[in-house]
């Protein structure tokens, strides 16, 4: 009633609005997903402009991801009115940094139009360095380092700052040396990297009280979502930002969940939240537990997955939404199946009258989506993929295809452009001039070129015989495409041409990943039966592009979706190996295990209504048939909380797993079994039995001080 003056006051619960109205002093609300914790903020926010605590440029407010930055401005713009079009510091903290970095450039040796260099330029510059001090790029990859000097700038430390161990990490000793050298090089060119964002005004903080005055002064309020996946780096940089000496602190409010802290392979430290009232004496400590995203049935089976994990500080979750469905396992017979049946599903949504936007499929790694975007491509389904590329349109895709036509297609000449020095063979720009030249005056193709300037001596000796070597290899390729299947064909390029080993070479969980989406495209391949219809398929593929005011399903990592949410998620390829991710497993630690599990906790409780899990019995794996296990976190669910079906005869999906394709007895008949809703099968094991009774509207906390909350870890969920 007595909101009507304060909007954003309204449709807020108790601890929410306290949470709004605490505008003095340190807060951390730690609360479970769906809880409003971005809804709080994002009224908090409106509440402080309105009611003239402090003007829009006065809030530092940090959010995970530009959209959500967006998302933010709008409704606050539309609780309050355009007043928040001046929300200079309203963003990512690469964005809010870069913004900052532009006035005290020169404090770092920059000019204020310094360029911010993307991945592509950071490895050029590497690779430079590298050769120029004599190492061997191949033995010590440029990639690796980059890889490496990101991790330093993650956790805040400048070239002198390393410790032995991260310096050996590198070239035998010699990290810190290059780390330095590369830094000095951006300076030159007055460039930095996105690491640099952070660092450099984490520096200039330090080094320049005055700076440093200036922008606490001018944050009277400083906010943060997501802040369990702070680095160390962002957390210097807020601290630097909010401490006032000799006060209880800044007006700093943080809200996070430590069961969904999922980027400590970026860095990602949960300790920053867990250790907050330690840094901040005094905060108010604010938990929400009312739910108001999903179902029960959602709510219940992500919480007692979760209470799975030993590292948590553990929380109580409740909802007052109807009952709803029962989570869906689905396991089918593979991949294909798998992305057939989502498509099915996604038609019925349609038929029912309900937007597609309404719906996504959340995967654990990119090369997931092939197998949709094919299907949907088939059945003319809209779909868009988030926060990353299509499965056609990635870097070492295309490379790949790029070998394929030029061996389908001799006279492809961007094709040949684009691999002729891909890998890394020592052909320069130089050889390239002088092919296109010799293409142009014998007016043939450049690959016909390459063949026939070899006849001369316009090439110095070493770059002809690398020429030579590549057009020896094509035309054994191509003799080979006659009668090899079309993703033997790949896989035999892509080692033969030293694309897979310089991968390899990397080590990083980028080329990991370059490497899953190759062999995925083998994968792919196995369908057809020439390279030329393969090749088709992939330039209608490539074609498809969606309209876009099409209404689309959403294929996303599970990463990218943190704090979005949708009534129909669905989420494949919950095999041991796919999801927990096979790396998670060979690391073999509890840590990456639990981290895995936080993963799975994100993705479920993405879910407002329907949640469908998928697991395909076969997975096909390097042109191998591979027995898939279900994943561990299917049996850690709730057994009342889900309803198993497969396509397969009862139960037999499950110890399906012992046997290969070949000797299984029932591969024939189970392939044509039609679907049928079963039980759990004898195969699972109940890994834990969840408490979680979805009927009481209320779950019942054993009385505990916010500061017990904070400090001691419990495993268990208390149900009432
Ligand atoms: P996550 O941990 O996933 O980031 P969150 O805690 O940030 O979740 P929100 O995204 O803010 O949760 O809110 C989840 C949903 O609940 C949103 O649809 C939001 O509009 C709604 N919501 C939040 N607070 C309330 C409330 N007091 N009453 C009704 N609905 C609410
Ligand atoms: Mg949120």
């Amino acid at each position: 009633l007595t909101h009507a003056r304060e909007p954003w006051l309204e449709s807020l619960n108790a601890p929410q609005r306290e949470a709004v109205l605490t505008t003095e002093g340190p807060v951390l609300m730690l609360a479970g997903a769906g809880t409003g914790k971005t809804a709080a903020l994002t009224a908090r926010l409106a509440h402080l402009v309105a009611s003239r605590r402090a003007w829009p440029s006065e809030i530092l407010c940090v959010t995970f991801t530009n959209k959500a930055a967006r998302e933010m401005r709008e409704r606050v713009g539309g609780l309050i009115g355009p007043a928040v079009e001046g929300m200079p510091w309203l963003g990512t903290f690469h964005a809010i940094a870069a913004r900052m970095l532009r006035k005290h450039a020169e404090l770092v040796g920059l000019q204020s139009n310094y360029t911010i260099i993307d991945t592509d330029d950071q490895i050029r510059l590497l690779k430079q360095l590298i050769v120029a001090n004599d190492l061997d790029e191949k033995r010590w990859p440029a990639r690796q380092l980059a890889g490496l000097i990101d991790r330093w700038k993650n956790r805040g430390l400048l070239p002198g700052e390393l410790d032995a161990a991260e310096n050996e990490a590198y070239a035998n000793g010699r990290g810190e040396q290059m780390y330095r050298l590369y830094q000095d090089r951006l300076k030159a060119l007055n460039a930095c990297d996105f690491g640099d964002l952070l660092l450099h005004m984490v520096t200039i903080l330090k080094a320049h009280g005055d700076v440093q005055a200036e922008y606490r002064r001018r944050f009277k309020y400083i906010m943060v979502d997501e802040y369990q996946d702070t680095n160390t780096v962002q957390y210097l940089w807020l601290r630097l930002l909010a401490e006032v000496k000799g006060d209880a602190g800044h007006n700093i409010c943080v809200v996070g969940d430590d069961d969904q802290s999922i980027y400590s392979w970026r860095g990602a430290e949960v300790a920053n939240i867990l250790r907050f009232e330690r840094d901040f004496p005094g905060a108010t400590i604010i938990k929400l537990e009312q739910n108001y995203r999903s179902t029960p049935q959602i709510l219940a089976a992500a919480s007692t997955l979760i209470g799975a994990n030993s590292e948590r500080l553990g929380k109580t979750l409740w909802t007052e939404k109807p009952e709803g469905e029962k989570l869906r396992v689905i396991g089918v017979w593979d991949g294909p199946e798998e992305a057939r049946r989502v498509g099915e599903d996604a038609e019925t949504l349609m038929r029912d009258g309900i937007k597609l936007a309404n719906a996504a499929i959340l995967v654990r790694a990119q090369f997931q989506t092939r197998e949709f975007e094919d299907r949907f491509i088939q059945i003319g389904l809209n779909y868009r993929i988030v926060g990353g590329f299509r499965f056609y349109e990635r870097a070492e895709i295309r490379d790949a295809l790029a070998y394929l036509r030029v061996i389908a297609q001799p006279s492809d000449d961007l094709a040949f452009e684009r691999i002729y020095n891909t890998p890394k063979r020592g052909l320069g720009q130089k050889t390239l001039e002088k092919l296109h030249r010799h293409a142009r005056q014998a007016n043939m193709p450049l690959a016909a070129a390459a063949l026939d300037i070899c006849d001369t001596d316009e090439l110095p000796p070493r770059a002809r015989n690398t020429v030579v070597d590549l057009m020896r290899s094509f035309a054994r390729w191509r003799e080979e495409a006659k009668t090899l299947a079309p993703a033997e064909l790949a896989r035999m390029v892509l080692d033969e041409s030293g694309y897979t080993e310089a991968l390899q070479a990397e080590k990083s969980a980028e080329a990991a990943g370059r490497l899953e989406n190759l062999s995925e495209l083998a994968r792919a391949m196995e369908e057809y039966e020439t390279l030329g219809a393969f090749l088709e398929h992939v330039s209608l593929v490539m074609d498809n592009d969606s309209a876009d005011d099409a209404d689309t399903i959403t294929i996303m990592t599970m990463h990218a979706a943190k704090g979005l949410e949708f009534d129909h998620v669905f989420l494949p390829g919950w095999e041991e190996g796919v999801f927990p991710s096979q790396r998670s497993l060979d690391e073999g630690g509890l840590k990456s295990l639990e981290e895995e599990r936080r993963l799975a906790y994100v993705a479920i409780t993405r879910a407002r209504k329907r949640c469908t899990i998928l697991h395909a019995a076969n997975r096909r794996i390097y042109g191998q048939w591979t027995s898939a296990i279900p994943s561990r976190f299917v049996e850690e669910l709730p057994e009342d909380m889900i309803e198993m079906e497969t396509t397969m005869t009862g139960g037999a999906s499950l110890w399906r797993a012992s046997f290969s394709e070949r000797d299984d007895p029932f591969a024939h008949v189970a392939a044509t079994q039609p679907s049928r809703t079963m039980t759990r099968g004898p195969g699972f094991r109940r890994a834990s039995q969840g408490q979680y009774d979805p009927a009481p509207k209320r779950i019942v906390e054993a009385g505990r001080s916010a500061a017990s909350f904070a400090a001691k870890p419990r495993t268990d969920i208390a149900i009432g």
